[in-house]
């Protein structure tokens, strides 16, 4: 039995994932693991060294021999990519693009979800993306669905981008949000999907210290359940090692 339990987050694109689990990892003292963020690294090197989707093998050999790493600096999440901090370059228009096809390839998902499992196995983490319930840790303890409506999901994220100094419609975000949440759903290998123990946490009309007390509020009752559980295993005196 591990330690602390596995938070695992799914959901659509702009549901409030990572501003939730950024928050519950801070309030529970577990570590932030942002999967998306990793398909993006990937993909920014597929830009960068001009590799298309047609492009099977090329991408295969980049894969072998590139570092994705995720470290935690200041309270905030950095990604680097092969050594080089790459957190604000994964976020431009051309990556969400690009991480749609990249990450449809079961390659480059057996190498992200090693390293996910890696970071995982110890407990204590909270984890968010497409498939971190279903496939990348199924026996998570703590399995969330996050969703929102779509309109709701596009102001988010429209806000989010305008602060950010891109300029594009509403409505263009979300054509965007939609598209790419119909790629995720419907792709082959890992498609986004709730897992049957997973609870669904509607965002729309939540705020964020709502949701947030939420998913922390359901790691209490595991963990509390688990205490019940270890003390009537030791009365039982099942806890007792084997000799
Ligand atoms: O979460 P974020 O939007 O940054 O993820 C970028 C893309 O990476 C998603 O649109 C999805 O296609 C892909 N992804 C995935 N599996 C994950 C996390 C993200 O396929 N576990």
């Amino acid at each position: 039995m591990r330690r602390k339990p596995i938070v695992a987050i799914d959901g659509p694109a702009a549901s409030g994932k990572s501003t939730t689990a950024r928050l519950v990892a801070r309030r529970l003292g577990y570590i932030w693991v942002d999967t998306g963020a990793m398909y993006r690294a990937l993909a920014l090197k597929a830009l960068w060294e001009g590799i298309g989707s047609e492009n099977h093998e090329r991408l295969k050999e980049m894969v072998g021999r590139t570092d994705v790493r995720l470290k935690e600096r200041g309270g905030d999440l950095r990604v680097f990519l092969d050594g080089e901090d790459v957190t604000e370059a994964i976020r431009s228009p051309e990556v969400t693009h690009a991480v749609s096809w990249v990450c449809t390839f079961p390659f480059v998902r057996q190498a992200m979800v090693k390293l996910q499992r890696e970071m995982a196995c110890d407990g204590g983490v909270v984890m968010e993306g497409r498939d971190i319930g279903t496939v990348v840790v199924p026996d998570a303890e703590v399995k969330v669905f996050l969703d929102a409506d779509v309109k709701e999901r596009a102001r988010r994220r429209w806000r989010e981008l305008r602060e950010r100094g891109v300029d594009v419609s509403l409505d263009e975000v979300e054509q965007d949000l939609t598209e790419r949440d119909r790629k995720d759903t419907e792709r082959e290998h890992a498609p986004l999907c709730r897992a049957p123990d997973a609870l669904v946490v509607d965002t729309t009309s939540l705020s964020v210290e709502e949701q947030v007390d939420r998913i922390v509020g359901m790691v209490k009752v595991y963990m509390a359940n688990r205490k019940k559980q270890i003390a009537k295993r030791k009365s039982q005196n099942l806890l007792k090692p084997c000799v």
